[in-house]
């Protein structure tokens, strides 16, 4: 009667998501419980890249996770888990981002710290339990972490960050620039999305109070790739606001070399936006000198203002 647990991460998963997935599971496994990682998503090309290059297998795909066990990585919130999870029992949490609302029955195990990936988190998970951090699983951790944080620039980035980043890349055996910067180069793989995949490619969605918000970010080293099509863009998030009914939808578009973005807005709330992140829309574009994070300098501005 007993079946695995599937440790999974948030839809449109990152890398975070999918290597804490795999580096969590096996933890895990090496403790006894019987657990499997799993996606609730498409993988994007950046972890493409990092699985092929640790020769590691995606987790298998979880389309509906009703009646499952589930150890949630990388998020704790509804709006984002896989389908089903609310029929679900989650019997574990590890995350780096504000406390959602995933609620459950009995008492679990909740790891939730303000570091920037939930890599950082399970390495400190690995040495309490312990357990050795092997070198394929260090170079699944390092890329989750240093994909977060855009190779430790990311104003998201702690201390503990760098320590770990340093210990990661020396089991690894790679230089976590160079590595990085590859890294960085797969993440801005735009040229054969369409304006929808842009839009959807990294996509989150909050529930502030009864207004339900979509926030889209591309992280590249050529944002002109994407405000060049502009009107497109545009277009293609007006269509995903009907769709699903969002009251907001903004889509951050980030420069990760001059470390700022741009941001696209739809929906009835564009003052509120304005506002909230100290900028005025021209046409429905902004500019936003320094911000990078989604998490950190747009999440809570936006909650709060739209709450
Ligand atoms: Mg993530
Ligand atoms: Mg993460
Ligand atoms: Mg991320």
């Amino acid at each position: 009667m007993s079946q695995s647990i599937h440790v999974i991460g948030h839809q449109q998963p990152d890398t975070d998501a999918i290597t804490s997935a795999l580096a969590h599971a096996r933890l895990k496994q090496r403790q006894g419980v019987d657990a499997v990682p799993a996606r609730a998503g498409e993988l994007n090309p950046e972890t493409e890249f990092v699985l092929d290059h640790w020769d590691v297998a995606p987790p298998s795909l979880l389309a509906d996770a009703t009646d499952e066990e589930l150890i949630l990585v990388d998020h704790n919130e509804h709006s984002q888990t896989v389908d089903g999870a609310r029929e679900a029992a989650v019997v574990e949490v590890v995350d780096h981002h504000r406390i959602g609302d995933v609620t459950t029955s009995n008492p679990i195990r909740f790891r939730n710290e303000p570091v920037g990936s939930t890599a950082t988190v399970l390495t400190g998970l690995f040495d309490e339990a312990g357990e050795e951090i092997d070198s394929q699983t260090a170079g699944l951790m390092i890329s989750g972490l240093l994909s977060d944080t855009v190779v430790l620039r990311s104003p998201t980035t702690t201390d503990r960050d760098r320590v770990v980043a340093e210990r990661l890349a020396d089991i690894a055996d790679v230089d976590y620039e160079e590595y990085g910067r590859t890294l960085l180069t797969q993440k801005s793989k735009l040229g054969e999305k369409s304006p929808r995949e842009m839009v959807l490619g990294d996509f989150k969605e909050f529930e502030f109070g009864d207004t339900l918000v979509g926030i889209g970010q591309v992280e590249t080293v050529s944002p002109d790739v994407v405000l060049d099509q502009r009107d497109s863009v545009i277009d293609a998030m007006d269509e995903v606001l009907d769709e699903r009914s969002y009251d907001v939808f903004v889509m951050l578009v980030t420069d990760l070399l001059e470390e700022d973005s741009s941001v696209f807005v739809a929906g009835d709330h564009t003052e509120t936006v304005a506002e909230a992140l100290d900028t005025t829309f021209e046409d429905r574009e902004a500019f936003l000198p320094g911000v990078m994070s989604r998490k950190k300098q747009v999440v809570p501005k936006l909650e709060e203002a739209l709450r």
